[in-house]
């Protein structure tokens, strides 16, 4: 049985990040394990058959698992917008009880970005005095902008960068095992054997960074092994798909604007999340339900802008569980959609009146996601979800005119579970010894930067205890 001195199992962003930091310091028995393919062997759904050709991605129709398994993480195809702000995607400066902390850990990971190829181009940081002029007419629709520094690498840059990464791990002798699931993880010894559909390695230290794919996995796994978790948020809401100049003023500004507002009936936060210009809506396909999301390209462009808007749900007693919660409301809503996500026109959903294919025909926004069953998403998401995101698009009509006509596109379900969160301390250590933890799929990020940014403080931890 081959034995490491650490054990990573996931190798999206937290994963990759980690074993960055673990091979500076001088560690190269290290195990970087995936379920998912390499870079190049992983499909995209939707880059063009010529980019496909130059990046050598196969590009073979709709092969979702490939979206977020595989090296690179969920990541891999993503618009590769990654933001350096330590209050968006994660809570990093709770997580290390210091901002200034966290803006230095933000910063070293920015550098490794740079060394790994993200060119001087892709740095936006938003211009002060019209940052300001779109946060005084957030302020006066009761929203709260967040203009966070963004790396804008796009979905090409994103591989590129992914695999610059990879090959300097394995020419530092990074062990780089894919198609290889982890079913398994216990104690041996003074160290960890995990039990893999490849066979069985054995490990000295453990960090686990499944994402949000392996979340359901990572709870079972810390059930099994007495790893302190909490229940955490869910967010869940519908992704918008409106013309590209309805959001073009603010986006020609900020790349990625973060709004944040609480609704006037119940209280609730809803927040813009991941606007994707000129891109388009994809779907996810997890285990049972179907899921949508959003993404854009550098050289491929569509006529709309999309985004999503979330609303934030926290259960207490007796149903703490927001994963279960999260997964009924997908499942459900994959139900009505006939195993596809839900697309309504805006003005139907308002109106508590179906969508139909003539109807998103008549709309004057096209589709970029046509996979799709017109429905109503109203029967899907729950009452509050849907007064609450109707609120938010109603509001946010003030500072972007056009957000709300009744022309613009509804896709359901949108859902992040960040549900499980694990219990840990800020080297990112369980309350097992020996088990480190990353990334979405515990809880810990809600992005690229998150993910990455945990992954590099786990693989300290990790250094600190060897
Ligand atoms: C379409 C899309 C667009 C996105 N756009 C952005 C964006 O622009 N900016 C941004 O910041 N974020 C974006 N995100 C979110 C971002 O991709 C995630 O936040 C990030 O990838 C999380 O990193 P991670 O390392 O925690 O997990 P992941 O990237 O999910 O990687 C986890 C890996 O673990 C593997 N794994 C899971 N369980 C096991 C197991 N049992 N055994 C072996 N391997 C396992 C999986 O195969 C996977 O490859 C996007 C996500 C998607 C899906």
């Amino acid at each position: 049985m081959s034995r490491f001195d650490v054990a990573i199992v996931g190798a999206g962003p937290a994963g990759l990040f980690a074993a960055y930091e673990l091979v500076e310091h001088g560690l190269k028995n290290i195990a970087l394990i995936d379920a998912g393919r390499d870079v190049r062997k992983r499909y995209c759904p939707l880059l063009k058959a010529h980019i496909s050709r130059e990046l050598g991605i196969s590009c073979a129709g709709c092969r979702p698992c490939h979206m977020l398994h595989g090296v690179g993480g969920a990541g891999l195809f993503s618009s590769g917008a990654i933001n350096l702000h330590p209050l968006v995607g994660g809570d990093l400066a709770v997580l290390l009880k210091s901002y200034s902390r966290a803006e230095d850990v933000i910063k070293y990971f920015d550098s490794i970005l740079v060394k790994f190829g993200a060119g001087e181009d892709s740095l936006r940081i938003p211009n002060p005095e019209l940052v300001k002029e779109w946060e005084r007419k957030a302020a006066k629709a009761g929203a709260k902008l967040i203009s966070p520094p963004q790396r804008r690498l796009g979905t090409e840059g994103s591989i590129k960068l992914t695999e610059n990464l990879v090959n300097y791990l394995l020419s530092e002798g990074v062990k780089l095992l894919t198609n290889t699931y982890v079913e398994d993880l216990a104690r041996s010894g003074s160290g960890f054997k995990l039990v893999t559909s490849s066979g069985s390695i054995e490990a000295s230290r453990v960090l686990l960074a499944p994402g949000r794919a392996g979340a359901a996995w990572f709870s079972e796994i810390s059930k099994k092994l007495g790893i302190h978790t909490v229940p955490g948020p869910l967010d869940v809401g519908v992704r918008l798909e409106v013309p590209d100049y309805v959001m073009e003023p603010l986006v020609s500004v900020i790349d990625d604007p973060k709004i944040i507002m609480y609704t006037k009936t119940y209280d609730d936060k809803v927040r813009t999340f991941c606007v994707n210009p000129r891109g388009f809506v994809v779907a996810e396909r997890y285990n049972g339900y179907v899921a949508v999301n959003g993404m854009s390209y550098r050289d491929i462009k569509s006529r709309n802008t999309n985004l999503a808007l979330l609303v934030t749900v926290q259960l207490t007693d007796p149903l703490e569980d927001t994963v279960e919660y999260g997964r009924q409301i997908a499942m459900t809503a994959t139900k009505l959609g006939g195993g596809k996500p839900l697309i309504q026109r805006l003005g139907d959903l308002v109106s508590g009146r179906r969508s139909t294919w003539s109807r998103i025909d008549r709309s004057s926004v096209e589709p970029t996601l046509k996979d799709v069953t017109p429905g109503d998403i109203g029967m899907a998401l729950p009452y509050r979800v849907v007064k609450d995101v109707v609120e938010a698009i109603d509001r946010l009509d003030d500072v972007l005119p056009g957000l709300a006509s009744p022309q613009n596109l509804v896709y359901a379900p949108e859902i992040k579970f960040y549900s499980v969160r694990a219990v840990v301390d800020d080297s990112m250590q369980t309350n097992i010894e020996g088990i480190f933890v990353a990334g979405d799929g515990v809880g810990l990020s809600r992005g690229i930067n998150g993910a990455a940014v945990t992954g590099i403080l786990a693989a300290r931890g990790i250094l600190k205890t060897l």
